[in-house]
């Protein structure tokens, strides 16, 4: 299998048919290896139009989801950005090719260490990464230009809103456990936000402090 031919054609029927139009995001999408961020077994399946699971009943989002999400954040290349649920570290791959630094937060510790030795051997030098309860963000790093969540919450964390800079926004998979929607929620001045709704979407749970409770 010729994963480069795979990614170009993922990029054109997947991403750009479907009407992302951010360059930088297509660019991004065309250069991260998304069969190295997949089990082993399932890399051939890597640049199919599907979620994936990776291990301890987590999931790498379907390609459309993570360009869909990365464009909405609209970077430029000079931001800091947080994202809450590292997974299999492909999105935060993303947007390590989009901004100055990502800051990822993972809670599970076996995809943390998998994650971080990829981007070890990818040269993903601009990605911090730290193994805790991403519904409280991360404080003694804030504030952030732009933040991303990639697990399913009941509702918009506040102390992600608070991490934000004035002009910051916040990408974030609102809903119940079987459904979701993207709200991209844009801080306008402190106390204050605008939010819009984009896709409806399916993530696994955000499990933390101000997420879900439980396990799975
Ligand atoms: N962005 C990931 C998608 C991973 S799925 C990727 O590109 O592969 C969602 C991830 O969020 C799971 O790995 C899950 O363990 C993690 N997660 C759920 N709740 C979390 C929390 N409170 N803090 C940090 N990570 C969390």
């Amino acid at each position: 299998m010729n994963f480069d031919i795979a990614r170009k054609r993922m990029v054109e029927t997947q991403i750009v048919a479907r009407g992302v139009k951010d360059r930088r995001v297509i660019d991004a999408m065309l250069k991260v290896p998304r069969h190295l961020f997949v089990q082993e077994a399932m890399a051939a399946q890597a640049y199919n139009d599907t979620s994936l699971p990776i291990g301890e009943k987590q999931t790498i989002s379907q390609p459309y989801t993570v360009a869909v999400m990365s464009e909405l954040l609209e970077l430029k290349g000079v931001e800091r950005v947080l994202e809450i649920g590292t997974g299999s570290g492909y999105q935060a791959a993303v947007l390590s090719c989009l901004a100055r630094r990502v800051y990822t937060v993972e809670r599970i510790p076996s995809l943390a260490s998998r994650a971080r030795k990829l981007f070890d051997t990818l040269g993903l030098t601009n990605i911090s990464m730290k193994i805790d309860d991403g519904t409280i963000g991360w404080e003694s790093e804030a504030g952030f230009d732009a933040i991303i969540v990639t697990a399913g919450a009941p509702e918009v964390p506040t102390a992600l809103v608070e991490q934000l800079v004035v002009g910051g926004c916040l990408v974030i998979p609102v809903g119940d456990q079987d459904e979701q929607v993207l709200y991209r929620i844009r801080k306008v001045e402190d106390g204050t936000v605008v939010q819009e709704k984009s896709i409806p979407c399916r993530f696994v749970k955000l499990i933390g402090r101000n997420g879900w409770s439980g396990e799975q």
